[in-house]
């Protein structure tokens, strides 16, 4: 790909292993060509906790993400040791709206350690990849894709995760392509900000997910 027209933001969400930040800023830099910024960390708000489940809310925490994104960068990336859900599903392992320009995953289910087997890092590392790639891909407008060779489809165990290939087909890295093309302080994507903004504001997250498809993984 080409080189991105702006830095990707890597958001920690309370502590992260510096080793986990840097294999974000290495699957950034490589897969999307983008340079990164470490933003830093903030605490996970209580807010967004729910201890009935003992997870944290991933729409909360892109509430809490979506005014923190640098107005020189492109995206922004939430990594947090936190176990996610959202509304109407048990757990996440990532989450991004379609529109607004942010993802977040969690590594709590990305480990071995989780599911009681011994850690394996080359594993966890592989299910980094493709929960980055994917989420990031949302974030350029980009839904669930059929194609089986495909990083953007649909995913919702540790199974389909594994079995998920790390790249995106022709036709989804054309969209990401023209995504990362595009420089946040241009005209169009000034408008593009504008409208995600205003989205938000007049509609809330939750209608903006029934008006635009929303993503679950
Ligand atoms: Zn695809
Ligand atoms: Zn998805």
């Amino acid at each position: 790909m080409r080189r991105a027209a702006a830095p990707i933001a890597i958001q920690p969400l309370g502590d992260v292993p510096l080793a986990q930040l840097r294999l974000l800023d290495r699957i950034l830099e490589r897969t999307f060509d983008a340079a990164t910024v470490v933003l830093r960390p903030i605490a996970l708000p209580a807010a967004a906790y729910s201890s009935e489940r003992g997870q944290h809310d991933a729409d909360h925490l892109l509430d809490l993400l979506f005014p923190r994104l640098p107005e020189r960068c492109l995206r922004v990336v939430g990594v947090t040791e936190a176990d996610l859900f959202i509304s109407g599903r048990t757990f996440v392992f990532g989450y991004a709206h379609l529109t607004d320009g942010m993802a977040v995953y969690s590594l709590a289910r990305l480990r071995e350690s989780f599911y009681g087997r011994a850690s394996d890092e080359p594993v966890t590392a592989g299910r980094v990849l493709r929960a980055v790639v994917h989420e990031v891909g949302h974030t350029f407008g980009v839904p669930h894709c059929e194609d089986s060779r495909c990083v953007m489809r649909a995913v919702s165990h540790l199974e389909t995760l594994d079995a998920l290939a790390t790249r995106y087909c022709a036709s989804c890295r054309e969209q990401v392509r023209g995504g990362l093309a595009l420089a946040p302080w241009s005209a169009r994507g000034r408008w593009e900000r504008e409208l995600s903004l205003t989205r938000r504001l007049e509609w809330g997250h939750a209608e903006a997910h029934a008006a635009l498809g929303r993503d679950d993984d």
